[in-house]
């Protein structure tokens, strides 16, 4: 890095002040913003408000030797606004805490606040507060996401009932074959320091692991046909477990239909070049943000052909439990680990 700037140069407020000074205020309900001793929040009649906290910990859920921290800062905004859509509900303001230690520069933590900042806007969201703290060791980022919705537009895990339809929106496994392929030239990257990684051809997978989105336009297109979801969830830690919780939370069971899981031909690709079945990369893979929901079958005619969903299967009784019907017609147990270990049974 060209610049560099120790933070101690600043001090904690003065860090706290550069950082948040270009962060616009768009919200009403947001009363007080950064700068007090804590924000003030209003809650219009009639609406709940919803609170998703998510930690992104250096080592653990990012790796910054191919994670551009502009991009870390977006994504980490992201994985928490998905969390207020899955509530069927829109997220306007966000707190943000950091622990960094004195290895980070302000110039590396103003490229961290410009990703946040852009998702803010993109997604029209008020940074609102947080703290700031030192890390001896590496970069942890905590994000609490607030949104707001009608109370009776609010969606949980728990309200699968039997026959509903499994939908899904957008397509699965895509951001972990681009993990793979940034941890395949981390490695060619290691042997070999001074490698140019070969990133060429990925684009797809590789924003779907850099710059996920959050599927703000699916709960608004969901909301224009006048749909009401009786369960959702976002893909946060892939397809299997992910129907189990809204299997759980609801008391039912679920088959799945292997045929019917939406993939894009770029992972396919990448996944025949990794030996990875391209159905564990959707069902175990993982950060893929998309919203996993239930609909009333009466809902089916609504969202029929409409190319941004697939209708993956449908909700049973809970003694069936979950299920996958794969493309050879074979009928296995989902587990959350996905199903691999059972395959070799098919
Ligand atoms: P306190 O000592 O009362 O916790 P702080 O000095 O931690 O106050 O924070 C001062 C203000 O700056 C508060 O409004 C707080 O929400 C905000 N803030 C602190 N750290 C951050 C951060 N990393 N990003 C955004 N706002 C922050
Ligand atoms: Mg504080």
């Amino acid at each position: 890095m060209d610049n560099r700037t120790e933070l101690e140069q600043l001090g904690e407020f003065g860090l706290i002040k550069h950082l948040t000074q270009y962060f616009p205020i768009e919200h009403k309900t947001t009363i007080k913003a950064v700068g007090d001793d804590a924000a003030i929040v209003e809650i219009p009649e009639g609406e709940h408000l919803v609170i998703t906290t998510d930690m992104l910990v250096e080592g653990v859920h990012f790796d910054l030797m191919y994670t551009p921290l502009k991009h870390l800062g977006y994504k980490s905004v992201v994985v928490n606004l998905s969390d207020v859509f899955a509530m069927n509900a829109i997220p306007s303001q966000i707190t943000v805490s950091m622990a960094v230690s004195n290895r980070f520069s302000l110039e590396a933590l103003e490229e961290l606040y410009a990703g946040i900042k852009k998702a803010c806007e993109f997604y029209k969201v008020d940074l609102v507060g947080g703290d700031t703290t030192s890390s001896k060791s590496g970069l942890v980022l905590s994000i609490t996401a607030l949104g707001m919705a009608a109370k009776e537009k609010i969606v949980t895990r728990a309200g699968a009932r039997e026959s509903d339809l499994l939908v899904v929106s957008g397509d699965l496994g895509g951001a972990y074959m681009g993990l793979q392929v940034l941890e395949r030239e981390k490695e060619v990257f290691k042997s070999a320091p001074g490698a140019q990684p070969d990133l060429s051809g990925y684009d797809y997978i590789l924003e779907r692991q850099l710059k996920p989105e959050a599927r703000k336009d699916i709960v608004e297109l969901l909301s224009s046909m006048n749909i009401q979801p009786t369960s959702m969830i976002d893909i946060s830690d892939g397809l299997a477990s992910e129907i189990m919780h809204i299997a759980d939370q609801s008391f039912v069971g679920c088959d799945l239909y292997e045929e019917k899981i939406p993939v894009a031909p770029e992972t396919i690709q990448a996944a025949k070049e990794f030996n990875i079945d391209h159905t564990t990369a959707a069902l175990n893979g993982g950060e893929d943000y998309e919203l996993l929901f239930t609909i009333k079958p009466s809902d089916y005619e609504k969202l029929k052909g409409n190319p941004s969903f697939s209708v993956i299967g449908h909700i049973t009784n809970e003694a069936q439990g979950c299920r996958l019907v794969t493309r050879g017609g074979g009928i296995v147990a989902l587990s959350a680990q996905g199903w691999d270990a059972l395959r070799a049974g098919i």
